[in-house]
């Protein structure tokens, strides 16, 4: 197997010293390949799954043509050129209920929404545009054939792919599924990502913390970014800052896991004993990423079979983890999860309302909100941009993205932002 570092090289802008925010997400990316293993589950249990095969529709959607309003079901051919149109009623097609009559020239059908077209019908009168008495139904003029109906198959034919393998099974998958009458889909097996946190300093809430001790936050928020992407997200711990523990708790996490994720202990004073005890494990490669928040990173592989696990190692700062997180693990689980196409993230043009500074040569994620004002949007930063104020991640509603080669921004010239939530 060719290794990382090997692989990495090659790149143009493969500096471990200096590595671009952009190239270590490609590198990232293109080094990690779908996890292989499906499971038939229920479509109730299937948000946020990804499908394993494409779904191919069984069946016509719709079913049948039907009225896409309530009103009149006629001939389109009957439809009187100018002037009003006068046909006999001869029948009702309700919803689920159709209509035995057959329409035949000069007549019509009081129809509702969704019913399907008796024979005959080609085209559907709003109720609106009609006047019925007892046997007969009275049209304005101006009607149009052919309009009010849905068509059979309009929205998918029988046999065409109605979902490809890979897609994220969001609210909106789950419904279409479901309009195809079926009832159980192939996913993915979910991704299992064994997560903990490195330090002497960490406890863990709810435990209490001994002088000089800080509570634990990253892996709550790993938790959370986890568990909203579907992943299988086994929680570890916390590890004391001693290689043999270090070595003991990842090779254990290793061997239940796809991937680990670690944070702290990747800084410089703490990385030289990580980097020699990782190297023994497998290989692990240790970035400094041009970007604030988030400077250093590792990246690699824990064992050197095929069962070998994935390697994250953030910043131990509670901002920075977030912020590698989200720009380097979150899509390179993604893929691991076997989500294809790789969704884009947006980067929306938003006015900042501020002044910003900051020097060449790094790309900067500040937290921002994005907020309404005299009809339009802007982006203010949410304050103290320290990697430790998480106060500032909670705060945030985006993150405001400034490249590498950005030093000034003026008050009221846009910026690049990323949203944090959409409808969710
Ligand atoms: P490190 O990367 O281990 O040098 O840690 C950098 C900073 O992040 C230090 O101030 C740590 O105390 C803090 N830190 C490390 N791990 C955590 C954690 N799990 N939760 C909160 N803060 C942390
Ligand atoms: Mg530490």
């Amino acid at each position: 197997m060719t290794s990382l570092a090997q692989q990495f090289q090659a790149h143009a802008d493969y500096h471990p010293e200096t590595l671009p925010v952009d190239t270590g997400r490609r590198l990232i990316i293109d080094a990690v390949s779908p996890i292989v293993g499906t499971e038939h589950i229920p479509l109730r249990d299937a948000l946020g799954r990804v499908l394993a095969d494409s779904v191919i529709s069984p069946i016509d959607v719709p079913p049948h043509d039907n009225s896409a309003m309530d009103g009149y079901g006629l001939r389109g051919a009957d439809l009187a050129a100018d002037g009003p149109t006068r046909l006999e009623l001869v029948g009702t097609a309700l919803a689920g209920q159709p209509c035995a009559a057959r329409v035949g020239p000069g007549q019509a059908v009081r129809i509702m929404t969704g019913a399907r077209l008796p024979a005959g019908v080609d085209t559907v009168v709003m109720q609106e545009a009609a006047q019925a008495d007892a046997g007969s139904v009275t049209l304005a003029p101006g009607q149009r054939a052919g309009h009010n109906v849905r068509w059979a198959g309009e929205d998918l034919k029988a046999g065409q792919v109605a979902l490809a393998a890979g897609r994220l099974i969001r609210p909106a998958e789950l419904g279409l599924i479901a309009s195809l009458g079926i009832g159980e889909v192939a996913v993915r097996r979910r991704l299992r990502v064994a997560f903990f946190s490195t330090g002497d300093e960490v406890a863990t809430p709810g435990g209490g913390a001994r002088d000089g001790q800080i509570y634990d936050s990253n892996r709550y928020t790993l938790c959370g970014m986890l568990t909203r992407l579907g992943c299988d997200a086994i929680d570890i711990g916390v590890v004391r800052d001693d290689p043999d523990a270090l070595e003991t708790t990842l090779r254990e996490a290793a061997s239940v896991a796809d991937v680990v994720i670690t944070s702290g202990g990747v800084s410089v004073g703490d990385a030289d004993f990580t980097r020699a005890m990782m190297a023994r494990l497998g290989e692990v490669l240790f970035w400094k990423i041009a970007m604030k928040p988030g400077r250093p990173l590792a990246f690699g592989r824990l064992g050197r079979d095929d069962r070998a696990a994935w390697m994250f190692g953030l910043p131990g700062n509670p901002v920075a983890a977030m912020v590698s997180f989200y720009q380097f693990v979150q899509p390179a689980l993604l893929k691991l999860a076997g989500v294809d196409p790789l969704p884009a993230t947006p980067l929306l043009q938003v006015p900042c309302a501020t002044a910003l500074r900051k020097p060449a040569g790094r790309t900067e994620f500040l937290r921002g909100v994005l907020y309404p004002e005299g009809g339009q949007w802007r982006v203010r930063t949410t304050g103290a941009q320290g990697s430790g104020i998480l106060s500032s991640m909670a705060d945030a509603n985006c993150f405001i993205v400034l490249g590498p080669q950005q030093t000034a921004v003026a008050a009221g010239e846009p910026v690049s932002v990323q949203v944090l939530d959409g409808l969710v």
